[in-house]
């Protein structure tokens, strides 16, 4: 007699393991996310590296993590030295996804209150702080750049809720959607229009402003700043210091009241700076994060 054993097909993941100096965490983090990673881990050790796995649903090609290493590690200028160790194994038997999951808090910025969709009761305690009403905002934060949890994207939203007094919003970058969906839902008349070079983002973008009930109050488009753009009140750009200073003078010129600047490293500020200044706007707010500024023109 024969047993048929039906073996229950395990969700198998991959483990892309990667070895770093300290101050590279940030970086390696962020490329491993855009190498495709749903999740990173970072783990804690005593001495002067790191070890930091990034998590996969499918057999990660190496080259291209490799490659998205190198070059957030160009964007946080930094060495390729940083990465000292890479090591990619299969991981068995073990629900990560659901112990990440368990793992993630809601974050509060300002009025906004970013959680995960798998919480759909946010704790009141995190709404307090405010007299007014918080704003909730249910983000995926495996899904792309711009979940709330960076600092970046915290400094742009406090801009928004100090400067944004509702007309029009342009988002240049717009990622997940983040800031799109935190101004479209404080401000329900508000023209709402965002724009970004990766159709990946902007098809998550859409998706989520759908599942927080903003969908028709906002023009998502795959592209970025020319000299068509239709200008706004306030416009955001949180991209890298680089991208910036390429798409300054646009920028400005899209901008009919204020203009945000974040993803700016405090290496870099000057840069950017000295090129408002050349361009004539004089009138700069600046506020930092960590290493991280924004600059309010
Ligand atoms: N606005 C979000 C995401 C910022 S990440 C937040 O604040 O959290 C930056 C995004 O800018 C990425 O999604 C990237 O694809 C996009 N991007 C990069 N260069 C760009 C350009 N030249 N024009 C428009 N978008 C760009």
């Amino acid at each position: 007699m024969s047993v048929a054993i039906t073996k229950v097909e395990q969700p198998r993941w991959y483990a892309f393991e990667v070895t770093v100096t300290r101050e590279a965490r940030e970086a390696v983090e962020y490329g491993l996310i855009e190498a495709g990673s749903s999740g990173t881990e970072t783990g804690t050790t005593n001495g002067p590296l790191i070890l930091i796995t990034g998590y996969f649903d499918r057999l990660p090609d190496t080259e291209r993590v490799r490659n998205e290493l190198f070059e957030a590690l160009r964007i946080y200028d930094l060495p390729n030295s940083s990465v000292r160790e890479i090591n990619l194994r299969e991981v068995e038997d073990r629900d990560w996804l659901a112990e990440w999951k368990k793992d993630w808090q809601p974050v509060q910025v300002g009025r906004f209150i970013i959680a995960p969709p798998w919480l759909e009761t946010v704790p009141p305690a995190s709404a307090g702080g405010s007299s007014e009403a918080p704003i909730v905002i249910h983000i995926n934060p495996g899904m792309a750049f711009g979940t709330g949890t960076h600092e970046t994207t915290r400094l742009c939203l406090k801009a928004i809720e100090k400067y944004f007094r509702g007309g029009s919003f342009l988002d240049v970058g717009t990622g997940t959607g983040i800031l799109t969906i935190a101004t479209a839902k404080r401000f329900p008349e508000a023209r709402v229009e965002a724009c970004d070079i990766d159709p990946e983002a902007i098809a998550i973008a859409k998706e989520n402003a759908r599942s927080n009930n903003v969908g028709d109050q906002i023009n998502f488009r795959v592209g970025s700043v020319d000299n068509e753009t239709p200008s706004a009140d306030l416009v955001c750009a949180n991209l890298t210091a680089p991208v910036i200073v390429e798409l300054l003078p646009l920028l400005l010129g899209v901008s009919c009241g204020r203009l945000i600047l974040s993803g700016i490293l405090d290496s870099q500020i000057e840069m950017v700076q000295s090129l408002l200044l050349e361009l004539g706007a004089a009138d700069l707010e600046f506020n930092s994060d960590g290493e991280w500024f924004s600059i309010v023109v």
